[in-house]
C-alpha cells in the first residue's frame, strides 16, 4: 500500500488561543528534531491537526514506526490518495482493508466532502463505497454504531484522501511545553520510568548521577548512560550530570552512624542535585521513589530528606505498585538496561539495618562535625556532562515501545 501522508491527531489540547498556538509549534519542531535523519518529511500544521508526507515509501516506514514515541500526538493515521473519481476511491478504500488483518466484522464509511463541486452528494459517496466494499470483502456488514472499522473519505480540491486505521499515539503534551527538571537518574528500574513520566507531560530533562569510583565500576556508569540516552529517544536531548561521590561516600562511612547514614547520603545527594538545577536554570528535581518501597522511602523518611530544600520534589512513582513500574519499563524499553547487574553507590554502602523513621535532629547532629557542605560544592563544580543522543544519525529504536 501507498500512503500519501500521515494525519497526526493533538493530544490532550484543552487551551485555547495563543496555547494551542505554543503547543502546535512546540509539537511541529520537536517531531522535526525526531526525524531529523528524515530530510524528505514535509510538515502541514493546523488548528486541529497535523499532516505529515515524505516522497519516500523507506521514510515514511521509518515514520509510522518511530511516531508512537512523540508525545503531544493521541493517534495518526496513515492516509492513501485517489483520483476524484468514485470508483477510484473506492478501489483505494478496498485496498487499504486488504492491509489490514480484518478481525472484526462491521464497517461504516464516512466522508468529508470539502470540495463541493464533486458531483456526487456524501450520502452517495458513502452508498456507492459502502457497496463495492461490501462486494469485494464477503464476512463484512455496514453498521453506523460502533463498527470495528471506519473508511474514512476526505475530498478537496486536489483529489480524495482515504483512511481506516488509527493507531495510538503516545498522548502526554510535547515535550518543552512544561519548563526543565532535574531527574535523579540511578540505574535502578524507577528512575528511568519516572523521567518518561516526566517527559510525558512535557517537561524537559536534566539528569543527575551520584558515581562513587573505585566502589561503583565504569560499567555501572554506562548503564546509567545508556538509560539516559534511551530517555532521549523521546523526542529532546537529555543532559546527564555525573557527581563524583566516593569522597562524600567515604567521609559519611566514618562519621555517620550506620542506622541514620543512608539519610545523611540522600540528603546530601538531594542538597547536590539542588545546587545543579539552580545552575542549570531548572525548576523542579524528579526522583524515582515509590512510598515504602525501601527504608528511604517511607514518609519519615522522606520527610527528613526533603528538609534540606523548598524546592519542588516531583516523584512521579510515589503511588506506583513495583509490578507498574517493571511493566512501563518494559513498554519503554529500560527494563532490560536497568536489570544488568552492577552495583550502585547506595546499595554497596547501604546498612543492614536503616531507620525507617529517622529523626531530623539526630541526623543534623552528625552532620555538623563534618564540612559537608564544601565537599558537596567541590562534587558540583567536578562533575563531568553528557549529552544525549550522541550522535543524532544513529538512533536504535528497535526495541521501543
Ligand atoms: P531506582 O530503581 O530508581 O534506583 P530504587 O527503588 O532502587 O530506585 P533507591 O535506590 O532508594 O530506590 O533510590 C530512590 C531514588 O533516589 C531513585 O529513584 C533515584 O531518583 C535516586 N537515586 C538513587 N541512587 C541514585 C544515584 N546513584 N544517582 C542519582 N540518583 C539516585
Ligand atoms: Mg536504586
Amino acid at each position: 500500500m501507498k500512503w500519501d501522508k500521515l494525519l497526526i491527531r493533538y493530544g490532550e489540547l484543552s487551551t485555547k488561543g495563543r496555547n494551542r498556538r505554543q503547543f502546535t509549534n512546540r509539537l511541529r519542531d520537536n517531531i522535526r528534531f525526531s526525524f531529523e535523519d528524515v530530510p524528505t518529511l514535509k510538515l502541514q500544521a493546523e488548528r486541529d491537526r497535523m499532516f505529515l508526507r515524505t516522497t519516500s515509501e523507506e521514510d515514511m516506514q521509518t515514520l509510522l514506526k518511530r511516531l508512537p514515541t512523540v508525545f503531544g500526538i493521541q493517534s495518526f493515521s496513515p492516509v492513501a490518495y485517489a483520483e476524484k473519481d468514485i470508483d477510484a476511491i473506492a478501489n483505494v478504500a478496498i485496498d487499504i482493508l486488504s492491509e489490514i488483518e480484518l478481525t472484526g466484522k462491521t464497517f461504516k464509511v464516512t466522508v468529508k466532502r470539502s470540495d463541493k463541486s464533486f458531483p456526487l452528494e456524501t450520502n452517495e459517496i458513502q452508498h456507492l463505497v459502502a457497496s463495492q466494499v461490501l462486494r469485494k470483502f464477503e464476512g463484512l456488514k455496514a453498521q453506523m454504531k460502533n463498527p470495528d472499522y471506519t473508511v474514512r473519505i476526505e475530498i478537496l480540491k486536489e483529489g480524495a484522501y482515504i483512511s481506516a486505521q488509527t493507531i495510538q499515539g503516545a498522548g502526554g503534551m510535547p515535550v518543552g511545553s512544561n519548563g526543565r527538571s532535574l531527574l535523579m537518574l540511578s540505574g535502578g528500574i524507577d528512575s528511568p520510568v519516572a523521567g518518561y513520566q516526566m517527559l510525558k507531560r512535557g517537561v524537559r530533562l536534566d539528569a543527575i548521577h551520584f558515581h562513587s569510583p573505585p566502589y561503583t565500576s565504569e560499567r555501572s556508569l554506562d548503564k546509567v548512560k545508556m538509560l539516559a540516552e534511551k530517555l532521549s529517544h523521546f523526542g529532546a536531548t537529555v543532559r546527564l550530570h555525573v557527581i563524583p561521590f566516593t569522597e562524600i561516600q567515604e567521609a559519611i562511612q566514618q562519621q555517620i552512624p550506620k542506622n541514620v547514614s543512608m539519610t545523611t547520603t540522600r540528603r546530601l545527594m538531594l542538597k547536590i542535585a539542588d545546587q545543579v538545577r539552580e545552575d542549570i536554570g531548572a525548576l523542579a528535581i524528579v526522583t524515582g521513589e515509590s512510598l515504602g518501597q525501601v527504608a528511604s522511602q517511607t514518609l519519615e523518611s522522606l520527610t527528613a530528606i526533603n528538609e534540606v530544600t523548598s524546592t519542588p520534589i516531583l516523584r512521579p512513582l510515589i503511588a506506583e505498585d513495583k509490578t507498574t513500574i517493571i511493566r512501563l519499563a518494559q513498554e519503554i524499553g529500560t527494563y532490560e538496561t536497568s536489570i544488568l547487574p552492577f552495583e550502585d553507590c547506595c546499595t554497596i554502602f547501604v546498612p543492614s539495618s536503616p531507620k525507617t523513621k529517622p529523626k531530623l535532629e539526630k541526623v543534623q547532629f552528625y552532620e555538623s562535625f563534618e564540612a559537608f557542605d564544601e565537599m558537596a560544592e567541590k562534587a558540583v563544580a567536578n562533575r563531568d556532562v553528557y549529552r544525549f543522543p550522541e550522535k543524532k544519525e544513529t538512533k536504535p529504536f528497535d526495541n521501543l515501545l
